[in-house]
């Protein structure tokens, strides 16, 4: 059969067509049990749990077959970062709480051991010098529950911290939370205990606690993002980056966070692009990183770009990937409003195979590894997908329930993205 030679780069781009790649979800479940297991204990700043996973991801580049990237695997950086090694124990009024569930130990929270007085304080006991320092009088040797009324103007809730972090520099502070408990990161840590409650769980007439919480302040967490590179086959000097993070919460004491969701979903995605792109070479490099230290403030990414470890004019385009595990609603492209170019060739693709529900365009927001980038002016979206379990930065972020609905499809979609992308 003759082909007209006109036709010949429409049957080339068919070779690459969605429905011929096979299907990832398997081996992607398989990465996301593996990362969001016990073996890791979070991989955040206990028993050495990110390093472990930067180990593993090390060796699933080596096995895969990416190459280095100025002879290394590893790009080394510290930051100072507040943890939780030992178990943790709030007992109020003789009933034991369940860290993670009940409480939370607040990221910057010090250390405080004992049996003590709760003092309820709403803000009218702090409002005034004078009122504050009589309420400083009353509070001293025992601790302080904060009852503010829920806010969410930032102003009040900067006003809220201030209070709190004041406070924890005499006492232990008990903040009463909202119905969801969300844990995060700290580079810093207060001189006593900060305990967040759940709402309903301290009632108005508590009158002691024990507590027993006990902090691990490390000054230079020394941190590793891994890389590798999907060499183009005919030398170009150009780059795409795809990137995600690895680290997660870590552990609160005996509280694991798995953070199969966020971010094993966008590791696993990027492993799965790099088995693709290494069986199918690229027209343009690819440097594929899986960042440390995102929750700790995009510690990886910023470093990455202080660094500079390519030549960053020559990076075409970077995706990041970051909560990548359902997908019911399909995924948001976050700085796809300055990305039109590329956002629209999402669209396009998307109009062909009809992989995702929805592929929404959301504006800049500093919310993940990409953001250093674009701030740098380099062309850079993050990809997140919408819909299904809702769980974050919880102990509930596992393996088990996450649906990976759409993964197959947003795998295909950005094989189809990086393969046209020059
Ligand atoms: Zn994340």
């Amino acid at each position: 059969m003759r082909i007209p030679l006109f036709l010949l780069p429409l049957l080339l781009a068919g070779s690459l067509a969605a429905q011929d790649i096979p299907s990832v979800k398997e081996q992607a479940k398989r990465y996301v049990d593996t990362l969001a297991g016990p073996a890791f204990h979070g991989r955040g700043y206990v028993l050495g749990g990110d390093s472990l996973a930067a180990e593993w991801i090390a060796g699933q580049f080596d096995r895969i077959g990416l190459e280095k990237l100025n002879g290394k695997r590893f790009q080394a950086f510290t930051f100072p970062v507040n943890s939780f090694p030992d178990s943790v124990s709030v007992r109020v009024d003789g009933n034991l709480l369940e860290p993670g569930v009940d409480y939370l130990v607040d990221p910057s929270s010090g250390p405080s051991e004992g049996t003590y007085e709760l003092v309820h304080l709403t803000l009218r006991d702090l409002a005034t010098p004078e009122r504050k320092a009589m309420t400083m009088g009353v509070v001293m040797g025992h601790a302080a529950v904060l009852r503010f009324t829920p806010s969410t103007n930032s102003d009040t809730l900067a006003l809220y911290a201030a209070l709190e972090h004041e406070l924890s520099r005499y006492v232990p502070v008990i903040r009463q939370g909202g119905k969801k408990l969300t844990w995060s990161v700290s580079g810093t840590q207060a001189r006593n205990a900060i305990i967040e409650v759940r709402e309903g769980v301290l009632s108005d007439s508590a009158r002691t606690a024990i507590i027993r919480v006990n902090n691990h302040f490390i000054p230079r967490h020394n941190a590793r993002n891994v890389w590798g590179v999907a060499k183009a086959k005919g030398g170009s000097k150009d780059w795409l980056m795809v990137t995600a993070h690895y680290d997660h919460l870590g552990m609160m004491g005996q509280a694991l966070f798995p953070g199969a969701n966020d971010n094993a979903s966008g590791v696993s995605m990027l492993l799965c692009l790099a088995e693709w792109f290494q069986k199918h070479p690229p027209k343009v490099n690819i440097l594929l990183v899986a960042f440390a230290g995102e929750e700790a403030g995009l510690k990886g990414s910023e470093w990455f770009v202080v660094d500079r470890p390519i030549d960053m004019t020559r990076i075409r385009m970077l995706i990041n990937l970051d909560l990548n595990g359902t997908g019911e609603e399909g995924i948001t492209v976050v700085n796809a409003t300055a990305q039109q170019a590329v956002y629209d060739k999402l669209v396009a693709i998307n109009e062909q195979t009809k992989d995702l529900p929805q592929v929404k365009a959301r504006g800049p927001a500093c919310n993940s590894d990409h953001c250093p980038f674009a701030q740098k002016g380099i062309p850079a979206i993050f990809i997140y997908t919408m819909g299904g379990v809702s769980y974050y930065h919880d102990v509930m972020d596992r393996p088990e329930t996450l649906p990976l609905t759409k993964f197959d499809g947003l795998h295909r979609t950005l094989v189809t993205l990086l393969s046209t992308l020059k």
